[in-house]
């Protein structure tokens, strides 16, 4: 279907430059599980997840990154050690049979924080195509 049913429109949230939960996050102002850190990036495990594995890995300066929609060319470093991240926590996480990435950007993709982050998902059966 081409329209969001109600529950995803909820999920959804208007696109924003302004602080978001992960800040805080970030901040060690909330707690968050937090399986892989260094200088530029934080991976920690999703509240909410859908899979066994379910990591979200982001940068700790947003730069303007509220999704992957605004990326500028001085972006490529961070976007790369972000995948790279990636890669590494599957290994960690013993991924070894497959994983999938996401990256939602905007509201018909569901993107519900408005600071660019990498989904790393596995542990199960995915399929294809996604929802
Ligand atoms: P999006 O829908 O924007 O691609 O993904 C945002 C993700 O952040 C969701 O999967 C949601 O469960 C997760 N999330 C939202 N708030 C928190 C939080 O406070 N802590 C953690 N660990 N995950 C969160």
């Amino acid at each position: 279907p081409s329209t969001m049913s109600e529950k995803e429109a909820a999920l959804a949230a208007v696109p924003s430059d302004s602080p978001t939960i992960f800040d805080r996050i970030i901040n060690k102002e909330i707690p968050a599980n937090v399986v892989f850190e260094d200088d530029k990036v934080l991976a920690f495990r999703d509240i909410s997840p859908q899979a066994p594995t379910h990591i979200l890995i982001i940068p700790k300066v947003k730069d303007g990154l509220t999704g992957l929609s605004k990326a500028e060319e001085r972006h490529c470093e961070i976007l790369g050690q972000l995948l790279y991240t990636a890669k590494v926590v599957a290994k960690q996480e013993g991924l070894e049979d497959g994983f999938r990435i996401v990256i939602n950007d905007g509201p018909k993709a569901c993107q519900s924080v408005y600071h660019i982050h990498v989904h790393l998902i596995g542990g199960r059966q995915m399929n294809w195509p996604p929802g």
